[in-house]
């Protein structure tokens, strides 16, 4: 019991930490790094700093072996503050996972103290232009000569794409053998033959450098391999799937509070001839949907990921319920939260506009919602 109550409050103490980083170093850029479309660099540096990425590395690994709990705990109060930073950290994890469950010792040995401390940036690298949310349909191949693959391809919608150091790249090494076919390297950015186009100048989580990545007889050591050769689905679903898509939900339900949060405010201090804007019914309904809304969205990520810990093989469907429900009430959330704000949500000075720009691109990031609910449906049809 003690013991329970030790692990509660650094729990406790971990959330703290965490919002007092995005108040003091991630509100101030924020709102200027999503104008400008700048990376947030500051505030990756400051999560660095605390070693927020070591919270879900194991601990034989020299990390903390938190799970997803506490790191969804972690990504929201990100999130409330700055969804792009929040997904550029969510990936960072994605990457560090897999290194840590699939990597070999010498993988883990270079490349996890440095990915706990942000001293080194990661990425993921799966999608690509004629592929979609269909991982397996991708082309970009990888063929082994002697000690390494030479890999060809390209990928798109790479977040924190060239700025990370290394990535997580999903690439092809047996097309015969279809989706036992694929593989997953690790390439770090600085190898010949990887380039990568101009930032995407997106609708909203602008901070995030989505660029193409171009790979042109890149050579990467066959050390760089993470996983067995064949197993590429398998290490993307341990730790994109795994980690990165209550990492997504968890975002989703950060920019809902956040949205509710700036409403009530609203609501409480605009006074329209003499009275609060709060004591009318209209705007009164609008914050109790927000409310049950940011409440289902928590209440229902913390089941998932309480599941997903417990029972591992329930990992891949619990991320994609919480995923597909976190981030399509995050929208009616946001979108609430302007109609509240009047004129005033619709301005950049506010916020909310920001959060509700954010939020619409969760619904596409990776699996977008019809997928989800397709892979959903299939489970229970068995199909
Ligand atoms: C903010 C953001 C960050 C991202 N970050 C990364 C990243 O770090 N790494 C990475 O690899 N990728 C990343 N992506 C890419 C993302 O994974 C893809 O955008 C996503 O998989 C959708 O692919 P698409 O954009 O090509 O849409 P399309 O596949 O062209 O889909 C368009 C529409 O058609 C529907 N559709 C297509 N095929 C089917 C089907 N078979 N059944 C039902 N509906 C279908 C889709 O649901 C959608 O409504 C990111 C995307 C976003 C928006």
């Amino acid at each position: 019991m003690k013991e329970k109550g030790r692990h509660y409050n650094q729990q406790a103490e971990i959330i703290g930490l965490t919002k007092k980083i995005a108040k003091e170093q991630i509100v101030p850029q924020a709102s200027e790094c999503d104008r400008k479309g700048t990376f947030p660099w500051e505030a990756i540096r400051a999560i660095g700093e605390v070693e927020l990425p070591a919270l879900v590395i194991s601990e034989k690994e020299g990390g903390m072996g938190e799970g997803r709990g506490l790191f969804a705990s972690v990504v929201q109060e990100l999130a409330k503050v700055c969804a792009s930073t929040a997904l550029i950290y969510t990936s960072h994890v994605v990457l560090a996972k897999a290194i840590e469950i699939s990597g070999s010792d010498d993988l883990k040995k270079e490349w996890l103290p440095y990915l706990s401390r942000c001293k080194a940036l990661g990425a993921v690298a799966v999608h690509e232009q004629t592929a979609g949310s269909n991982a397996g349909a991708i082309s970009t191949r990888a063929i082994k000569d002697g000690d390494a693959y030479i890999v060809n391809g390209s990928k798109f919608f790479i977040t924190s794409g060239g700025e990370a150091t290394a990535y997580l790249v999903l690439v092809r090494t047996d097309p015969e053998k279809g989706l036992d076919g694929m593989s997953t390297l690790l390439i770090v950015k600085n190898t010949p033959g990887l380039s990568f186009g101009q930032a995407e100048e997106k609708m909203g989580l602008r901070s995030t450098a989505s660029r193409e990545m171009f790979l042109n007889d890149c050579r990467v050591p066959a050390k760089n391999l993470i996983g067995a050769e064949g197993e590429g689905l398998k290490v993307i679903g341990q730790s994109l799937i795994g980690w990165g898509f209550y990492g997504a939900a968890a975002i989703s339900s950060g920019i809902a509070k956040a949205s509710l949060d700036k409403a009530v405010r609203h609501a409480r201090e605009r006074t329209i001839a003499g009275q609060p804007i709060g004591v009318h019914q209209g705007v009164q309904f609008l914050i109790s949907d927000m409310i049950l809304g940011c409440e289902t969205i928590e209440a229902y990520l913390n089941t998932c990921a309480a599941a997903a810990d417990a029972i591992p093989s329930t990992m891949a469907l619990n991320g994609f319920k919480a995923k597909l429900y976190a981030s399509e009430v995050a929208i009616e959330v946001a979108n609430k939260a302007i109609q509240v704000m009047g004129g005033h949500g619709y301005c950049q000075d506010y916020s909310v506009e920001r959060f509700f720009r954010d939020a619409r691109g969760l619904t596409l990031h990776f699996k977008t919602s019809e997928w989800l609910k397709q892979d959903i449906a299939k489970a229970a049809l068995k199909l």
